[in-house]
């Protein structure tokens, strides 16, 4: 198998560095998310949160992004990694072949081979199971029946082929009977085995049409079944596993990728079937959900793939209600979809059977807004001849209303839903605005402007510590002066200490590392900030002396205050001598002070 061999090398440390000097984290961050330039950085709406100010700061010099709403951060790899739930050696490979660097991989060693990730052996074990079960499809006589239902629904034997359908035979351990004693563990942790309780296994899928679900970086993360006998359910998927989640993942998505991007918009139909039928016929843009509604995620995804999203329902009674359910994913992610309502009875699968392909698309292309479609819908129902059914068709729609989060959008509807139902759009605002609209978990300029920890730029504290990172030469100085030990702010202190370390261990400070190295989340926003600001205006030795005179001025009038009280202290007890020593004591600070007023840092010599 390709992938096994694959995941069994590793990569050498000086090919990860080169990867990760010759790639341009704007240029890879851009297939998946629009930047635009600000300043020195790039921002975009972040891909890990979901938002509508862009707070996704990428920044190319110093390698590294960091999203100011949810606080994602990391260097190119992580980006991959986090984004298609890769491994990093997976992200590695990805990018050398982007960059044309050549991967000189070796053979993992007993040791390594252990730490393979449990995701990549999960993986396998999935590979393995498709392999199989596609085999039986198309080569053991048990799956006679699986092939003529495959066949009356008109799948040919090259999409067969292409999506590795599959068959389980009505046997308990077909699979389980194929894989050895450690393959069944990891067959177990993705439920394509199901535990007796005794480390005994029994296959989960019987008798079924498997259906291998690929993720976008192709892998096989889990399996929708569908019972060919009168075995229920009907539909039997993998359940959640450390590689399989159904809410972020999307059925025919690893093949629809490209063509959504070419074809700039998406269709979201509802089964297996509808998706092959429709690649078969040359709509390569279509995905499913998989056994759930559409949820916001999956919006996310495909959102940044195009913003043109059309969802394909049947209008019987069950379609119309899980048309309008749809909506409320699709509003809390400021997305607005189109909507394809087929004939009764029909879905996407049986329409292109009949129809052809022509007329499919033909729907397509006269889809209306969702939106409109299902305001419609709830206002329809009201008698508007009368002034009950009229404020009935407004209260129905306000709550629609309510979730609609760009306000300009919003406003237009209000106009809208005015004119059709007849009423003021003075009444429709004064409901909407009777409730709050429902808070968001996100965005919002004025929330992430309080999340940021205040920035002063007068303290000299934090000035200190935003030199140490952009101005690694500094650290020098400030460790040579002990100056972290008169910090008064405990928090940038310990900071500034755990950076002196991390210098001392590394010869410098990269940012990508310092991200991935620190777990205190204010403390990597405050880092990241300083690192995308831009450079510190005017000299960092100058701004340097200024920190350490102001950190000094600071601790000698300390002192003096302290020596103050205890002078004062020694008069009321009318004790001579110790008067004497803390005048004295006083007069060495005052000295002290003139001399911190006059300090230099003299460059060369430190
Ligand atoms: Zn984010």
């Amino acid at each position: 198998m390709h992938m096994l061999e694959n995941t069994s090398k590793f990569i050498p440390e000086d090919t990860i560095r080169e990867i990760r000097e010759t790639c341009s984290i704007v240029e890879v961050v851009s297939g998946y998310v629009s930047l635009k330039k600000a300043g020195a950085n790039y921002q975009g709406l972040c891909p890990f949160h979901n938002e509508k100010t862009p707070s996704f700061t990428v920044n190319e010099s110093k390698k590294f992004f960091y999203c100011f709403g949810c606080g994602a951060s990391g260097d190119v790899f992580s980006f991959l990694m986090k984004h298609d739930k890769i491994s990093f050696q997976e992200a590695a490979r990805l990018l050398a072949k982007k960059y044309g660097i050549h991967l000189p991989e070796k053979p993992l060693s007993p040791r390594q081979q252990k730490r393979l990730s449990e995701k990549e052996q999960l993986y396998k074990a999935n590979q393995a199971a498709a392999d199989l079960y596609h085999r039986l499809l198309v080569q053991d006589s048990r799956a006679k029946q699986a092939l003529q239902y495959l066949q009356e629904r008109g799948i040919t034997g090259e999409t067969i082929r292409e999506y590795r359908l599959g068959f389980a035979p009505d046997a308990w351990d077909t699979l389980t009977h194929q894989l050895d004693h450690k393959s069944r563990l990891h067959a177990g942790k993705t439920g394509l085995l199901i535990d007796k309780g005794t480390g005994r296994y029994y296959d989960r899928f019987r008798n079924r049409i498997i259906f291998p679900i690929s993720s976008v970086s192709n892998h096989i993360v889990g399996f929708g079944g569908r019972s060919i006998g009168p075995g229920e359910p009907k539909y039997l998927n993998s359940p959640e596993s450390a590689v399989y989640s159904k809410r972020h993942n999307l059925y025919g998505l690893h093949t629809a990728v490209r063509h959504i991007q070419k074809e700039n918009r998406v269709l979201i139909v509802e089964g297996y079937l509808d998706v092959l039928t429709l690649h078969q016929a040359g709509a390569k843009n279509a995905v499913a959900a998989l056994g759930t509604a559409l949820t916001e995620h999956q919006i996310r995804i495909l959102n940044r793939y195009t913003p043109n999203i059309v969802t394909v329902f049947d209008s019987d009674p069950s379609g119309v209600k899980a048309m309008v359910r749809s909506l409320e994913p699709f509003l809390m992610s400021a997305v607005s979809p189109r909507v394809v309502l087929l004939p009764p009875g029909e879905d996407p699968d049986s329409f292109v059977r009949s129809n052809g392909i022509g007329p499919f698309r033909d729907q397509i292309d006269k889809a209306e807004l969702l939106l409109d479609f299902v305001i419609e819908k709830t206002v329809e129902k009201n008698d508007l001849a009368t002034p009950n059914g009229k404020v009935r068709a407004c209260n129905d729609t306000v709550p629609l209303l309510r979730k609609i989060s760009d306000s300009l959008e919003r406003d237009l509807y209000i106009q809208k839903i005015s004119r059709r139902i007849g009423v003021g759009e003075a009444h429709i605002r004064s409901r909407i605005g009777a409730q709050p609209r429902h808070a968001r978990p996100d965005d919002g300029p004025e929330r992430q402007q309080k999340e940021k920890p205040a920035y002063a730029p007068q303290n000299a504290e934090k000035i200190i510590v935003h030199l140490m990172i952009l101005h690694t030469e500094t650290i020098d100085i400030i460790q040579d002066k002990a100056l972290l030990e008169d910090f008064t702010n405990d928090d940038l202190r310990t900071l500034g200490t755990l950076l002196c370390r991390i210098y001392r261990e590394q010869g410098t400070l990269s940012i990508p590392y310092l991200m991935d190295t620190i777990t205190e989340e204010r403390w990597k926003q405050l880092i990241a900030e300083d690192a995308l600001r831009n450079e510190t205006s005017g000299s960092p030795v100058k701004i340097l002396e200024d920190c350490i005179r102001s950190i000094r001025l600071k601790k000698n009038s300390r002192q003096r205050e302290k020596i103050n009280l205890l002078l004062k202290q020694a008069e009321a007890n009318r004790d001579e001598s110790l008067s004497l020593r803390y005048q004295h004591e006083f007069q060495t600070l005052l000295h002290e002070k003139r001399d911190i007023m006059q300090f230099k840092l003299n460059f060369h010599q430190t």
